[in-house]
């Protein structure tokens, strides 16, 4: 595979770009934001009937483990649980037939951790956790807990997208061109990461597996079939 400049990714607050490295840090001064944890707090107040009650609210940067372009800053109430943290990571990474998942500590498939346990409860101890899709053609991703806040959570959902990785840039196979799409028979056949121009997909000799499918954000792409949509649920 093609070395990769660092990853960057977008905040969702500002539209801001920066490097992976520095979000943590962007996500605490970033105005927008702010101004967001702030309405939430004046709104609630506000309402007469109290509807949201400030708690404990934890940042976990989420990576695939392997290929840590792929990356997400979620901030998650803590009153929620991993069953609402797994459907998310379907949603906007993995979901492709319905396949099992499961999360551990201490590694993959290492100590199990049910579904219906609190955010709040699972990082009690520290550690990082582990989550698999698919107990075949596995994807693997890593959850970090960054850092807890007491707030009124920014929405009414269980997780709000702080920030996301870019598209990682990469290079045509042919020509090193902008790659835009990936040849599956390439990764399944000859084990090469078949990522394509769209000149080149368009005159690209294998067919086995069907056409080039356009490359799209997500760690999964490829495996399984999986051709996204790749979006978050909300
Ligand atoms: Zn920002
Ligand atoms: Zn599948
Ligand atoms: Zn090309
Ligand atoms: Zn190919």
């Amino acid at each position: 595979m093609a070395q990769r400049k660092q990853s960057k990714g977008t905040c969702a607050y500002c539209g801001k770009e920066m490097a992976k490295g520095g979000m943590t840090k962007h996500l605490t001064t970033c105005t927008q934001r702010q101004e967001a944890m702030t309405a939430a707090q004046t709104n609630t107040k506000a309402r007469a009937k109290k509807t949201e009650t400030s708690e404990t609210l934890y940042h976990l940067r989420v990576q695939d483990a392997y290929r840590k372009d792929y990356w997400l800053d979620l901030e998650m109430r803590g009153s929620k649980t991993l069953k609402d943290l797994d459907n998310y990571l379907r949603a906007i990474w993995l979901e492709c037939c319905g396949h099992m998942s499961q999360f551990s500590l201490g590694g993959a498939f290492a100590n199990e951790v049910g579904m219906r346990r609190k955010i709040g409860d699972v990082f009690q101890a520290g550690g990082e956790l582990t989550h698999i899709y698919d107990f075949g053609t596995s994807s693997e991703t890593l959850v970090k807990l960054v850092e807890t806040r007491e707030g009124i959570p920014t929405t009414s959902r269980a997780i709000a997208l702080m920030a996301r990785n870019n598209m990682p840039e990469e290079q045509c196979i042919e020509c090193g061109k902008p790659a835009t799409h990936l040849c599956i028979e390439c990764m399944y056949e000859d084990e090469t990461w078949g990522v394509l121009c769209d000149e080149h997909a368009e005159t690209h000799p294998h067919d086995s597996y069907g056409e080039p499918i356009p490359l799209i954000n997500s760690p999964r792409l490829g495996m399984c079939g999986y051709e996204g949509p790749a979006e978050p649920p909300y």
